[in-house]
């Protein structure tokens, strides 16, 4: 193999294009858009091997049917009579329950694992590339003793899966925290977690490989495909065709799509949320989850962004006031000293989660043709996952033995 179409130019698929063109094969990644426009840019950048369990867990439902009477809730399915939907939502629940974890905790863990590293790698190998890497952990900071059991919870099972995890009081946590006067009950602190600036790793990912000869066609929307004894021959865009010796789909939310172009059934919907950026004054220091309200808060610099919100909707990217309100409410009720400036709406980004309904990513080929690999489905942790997935893939491509187990990833299990 010496030749990869690649269909997506959001991170996941930049990491792979770069593992593939590291093996020396050559690479075209074709985007609708100018490549920006997917989910990879506006989130909280969070590397987060704390987050083992996949969404698809005990006690989702519940907390989901809860929320879902609330208009600045976190987490919300906009009632409609879709087939795909409900789909979707019945396989999420077949999915929510302890053997569906027990089975993916280590996949997840060890995929994750390989990624932090691998960005570690990443950042030594190109320091000039700015991508703010850090390894501040992550405060799981919580209000309320339910909550507080939770993740108290959660933390015994990190550390018994060798991710550590210290609970902190209300003091400890300020200590940290020394500038926003913090209003918590306390926090867990997974201090192996880390962040990074997603807009700065995707852009020096675009730079980079275009430098090493890359092509990235952007403005081409694939749709469709045409074929010949079981392989994919060349892929259909509204800017013409491309020929396509091998083919991987990292169209992140969309990829379900162009799965049923492929004649393929890959559940996915997308679990839409919104991010804002502040001045850091006073400053916050360490990323954090605000656990109640589920905002995810990264600072960076003199800036600090806070997002959130689930919206288990189809691709649109419509903005809806409310729960951004809420994220931003959320706000100085955990820092007491930190007073948010209302987002002007043009300064909200809303981004895309490509979910998948058990909370496993799709990673690697398809019995349905020679051919075609899928690198998507990864929900909250895309950015966390994208470089162990695009290993992973250059690995299955080439046909080396892979990093990690992968077969809990199958794009095929729902066919
Ligand atoms: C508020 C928020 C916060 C988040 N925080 C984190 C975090 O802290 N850590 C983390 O790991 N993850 C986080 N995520 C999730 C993460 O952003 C996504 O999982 C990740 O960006 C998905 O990357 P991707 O490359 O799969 O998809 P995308 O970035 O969406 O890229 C897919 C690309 O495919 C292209 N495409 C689609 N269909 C076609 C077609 N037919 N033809 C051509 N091109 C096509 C699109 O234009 C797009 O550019 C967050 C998400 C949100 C919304």
């Amino acid at each position: 193999m010496s030749k990869a179409t690649i269909i997506g130019g959001g991170t996941v698929g930049l990491f792979t294009a770069y593992y593939l063109a590291e093996a020396g094969i050559e690479v075209t990644v074709i985007d609708q858009g100018d490549l920006t426009q997917g989910c990879s840019i506006g989130n909280a950048g969070m590397i987060v091997p704390s987050h083992f369990v996949p969404l698809a867990s005990p006690g989702m439902i519940g907390k989901g049917v809860k929320w879902m009477f609330s208009a600045k809730s976190p987490f919300y399915i906009h009632p409609r009579l879709d087939r795909r939907l409900v789909e979707w939502c019945l396989l999420f629940y077949r999915s929510a329950n302890k053997k569906h974890v027990d089975r993916s905790l280590p996949y997840l863990k060890n995929l994750s694992l390989l990624s932090k590293s691998l960005y570690f790698d990443f950042a030594r190998q190109y320091p000039e590339a700015g991508i703010g890497l850090e390894e501040k952990g992550l405060l799981m900071l919580y209000k309320t003793a339910a909550v507080e059991h939770e993740e108290v919870e959660m933390a015994a099972l990190s550390n018994a899966n060798g991710i550590a995890a210290n609970v902190l009081s209300r003091n400890e946590v300020r200590e940290l925290e020394p500038d926003a006067d913090l209003d918590v009950r306390g926090a867990v602190h997974f201090t192996g977690d880390a962040h990074l600036d997603p807009a700065k790793l995707h852009d020096f990912l675009k730079r980079h490989l275009l430098a090493r000869g890359v092509r990235l066609v952007g403005q081409a929307e694939v749709q469709r495909f045409a074929h010949s004894n079981g392989r994919i021959t060349h892929v259909v865009t509204n800017q013409g065709e491309f020929a396509c010796d091998q083919l991987v789909v990292c169209a992140g939310a969309w990829s379900g799509k162009v799965a049923r172009l492929l004649g393929l059934k890959l559940p996915m919907l997308s679990g839409k949320g919104y991010s804002f950026m502040q001045s850091n004054q006073p400053a916050i220091r360490t990323p954090a989850i605000l656990t109640e309200q589920k905002v995810a808060v990264t600072p960076f610099g003199a800036q600090v962004r806070f997002g959130g919100t689930m919206e288990i909707t189809d691709t649109d990217h419509r903005v809806n006031a409310k729960r951004v309100q809420g994220i931003y409410e959320a706000i100085s009720r955990y820092y007491a000293g930190f007073t948010p400036t209302p987002p002007a709406p043009e300064t909200i980004w809303s981004g895309l989660r490509p979910c998948s309904p058990d909370g496993m990513p799709y990673i690697g080929p398809t019995a349905r043709w020679q051919n075609v690999h899928f690198g998507t489905g990864h929900g909250m942790m895309g950015i966390s996952l994208a470089p162990a997935t695009g290993l992973l893939l250059a690995e299955q491509l080439r046909q080396k033995e892979a990093s990690v187990l992968t077969d809990a990833f199958s794009p095929d299990r729902y066919s």
